[in-house]
């Protein structure tokens, strides 16, 4: 591949940028992953990780991206015909449901409309309605990627308390968790699933999934097959994980990731991102004028702080905007994921990110909506930088 000049701006939502520091500490020679110097490090970042989900529960990883994680889940939690209750979000949590079906499980949908997610009243409804408690398991993507949307998860606990439901809580935070706030034992949640590639700012290769002692009684009693993700088996290992060989190297990544994270401090991380989310956020509204792209979330108390989705005017194609940003600019957007493919691009806004990488993508944007001549009002750069240089 021919280089572009300059640095690529990557606005994926995962993979994100990766630090220098992070890359450089990636870059490490092979260790024996019991060799005890290698040990010291990879306690230290299972430590540091557990400190970024807020849980003292145990946690188990994997080699493997964020759907390993799901599929280790669903395994060591339930067993055949069990009935999960999804919270309709958009693609990952058909795609969570999907997979749950293919493994015999019973999904009961709460079903939404995907520019806000579910509704709560349907929720609390759907747990009423189930006196016998044959749901085992409320799932929810925190943060839906595809659609740029947030579910509350302390509110979802909230349901679970009020109507006195047994079922587990499990969410998704792959693309909430080092970007948004996210408290595994504060907010109840007995399954947490996420991934090395988004706010952890890693390169993709492993996931996790931490488990509550509520979590832990239920994989006792589980039967669905599996062996590579079996938590028990792993319990047994030195590294309490991992099947088969660590992968060390990401795990010097994990120790210095984590100790940027905290270095900066993780409440102002969170602010960083809220900031830079708003900015994107303006920056689509003044494009909005005329009839132009929209933010695809409708619920402002649900927009995302790490992706923002995009949905074009009727008849302009997503793709395009995608290709110019890319070939002319060398930035690097979202696209549209499952039925939002074409009518929907994503700029992605978490991770290693400032003012100024916000600020390139969003003018490689408005400057790709002109070179498409697809109808918007000019003026979204000025709106973010009206914003970032006020807040
Ligand atoms: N869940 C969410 C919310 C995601 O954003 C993704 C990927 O982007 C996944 C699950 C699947 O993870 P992976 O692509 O790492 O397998």
């Amino acid at each position: 591949m021919k280089r572009k000049p300059g640095r690529q701006f990557f606005a994926n939502p995962g993979p994100t940028n990766i630090p220098d520091s992070v890359l450089l500490a990636v870059a490490h020679y092979s260790v024996d992953f019991n060799d005890p110097a290698f040990i010291e490090i990879y306690d230290q970042a299972v430590a540091g990780l557990k400190r970024m989900l807020r849980t003292e529960a145990d946690v188990f990883l994997y080699t493997a991206s964020g759907h390993g994680a799901w599929e280790a889940t669903l395994s060591n939690l339930f067993s055949p015909g069990e009935r999960l209750l999804m919270l309709e979000t958009g693609y990952f949590s058909e795609g969570w449901s999907a997979m749950a079906r293919k493994h015999g499980l019973t999904v009961q949908t709460v079903g939404a409309d995907w520019r806000r997610g579910v509704d709560f009243p349907a929720v609390a409804a759907a747990l009423r309605e189930d006196r016998e408690h044959a749901v085992k398991a409320v799932c929810c993507v925190h943060n839906e990627t595809a659609t740029g949307v947030v579910l509350p998860l302390e509110e979802i606990r909230g349901i679970l308390d009020d109507t006195g439901h047994p079922a587990l809580l499990l969410a998704d935070t792959i693309s909430s968790l080092g970007s948004m706030d996210f408290r595994m034992d504060e907010w109840g949640i007995d399954a947490v699933v996420g991934g090395s590639q988004k706010g952890l700012m890693l390169p993709t290769g492993f996931s996790f999934t931490g488990v509550s002692a509520k979590g832990l009684q239920a994989n006792a009693q589980a039967r669905l097959p599996r062996h590579y993700f079996d938590w028990q088996q792993m319990t047994e290992r030195r590294h309490r994980s991992f099947m088969g060989t660590v992968p060390t190297t990401l795990f010097y990544g994990l120790h210095e990731s984590v100790r940027l994270l905290e270095e900066e401090g993780l409440d102002r991380v969170f602010a960083r991102h809220a900031r830079l989310g708003e900015a994107v956020r303006r920056a689509v509204r003044a494009w909005s004028g005329n009839d132009g792209p929209q933010l695809f979330c409708t619920d402002p108390g649900r927009v995302s702080n790490s992706v923002s989705a995009v949905l074009m005017p009727e008849g302009h194609d997503a793709e395009a905007i995608r290709r110019t940003a890319l070939d002319r600019y060398n930035v690097s957007l979202g696209g549209g994921l499952g039925r939002l493919g074409g009518t929907v691009f994503r700029i992605g806004h978490l991770g290693d990110l400032n003012e100024p990488m916000v600020l390139g993508t969003l003018a490689a944007v408005e400057m790709s909506l002109r070179v498409n001549n697809v109808p918007h009002a000019a003026g979204g750069v000025d709106a973010a930088m009206e914003w970032l240089a006020a807040a």
